[in-house]
């Protein structure tokens, strides 16, 4: 699975902990390479969590959990986009078009 954002792939094999990071996306499960992670908010379009606002949340079957509280709560189908006018629907809607390809 390459990184939502430039999508470069992971090169080791996945074994220890991996300084990439999972998130979810209009819930998609994507992942973020450490690349990304440096620049300024890599992480705001990314969804967060309901009850703590993390933004470690991770898809797992039809539920999304958050790594930090642990809270899970049912995923929502065909979850909208944010408003096209806002500066982060661009990033938003080619992160789908990558992670839509996939499946
Ligand atoms: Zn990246
Ligand atoms: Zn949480």
């Amino acid at each position: 699975m390459p990184c939502y954002r430039c999508g470069t792939r992971q090169s080791d094999p996945e074994r220890g902990p991996s300084p990439w990071r999972r998130g979810v996306v209009a819930e998609h499960l994507v992942l973020v390479c450490p690349a990304c992670q440096r620049q300024a908010g890599w992480a705001d379009a990314l969804t967060a969590c309901g009850r703590c606002g993390s933004r470690h949340l991770i898809r797992r079957l039809d539920q999304v959990e958050c790594l930090d509280c642990r809270m899970t709560r049912d995923a929502v189908p065909d979850a909208p986009v944010p408003a096209p006018d806002s500066s982060l629907a661009d990033e938003v809607a080619r992160a789908l078009e990558r992670v839509r390809r996939r499946e």
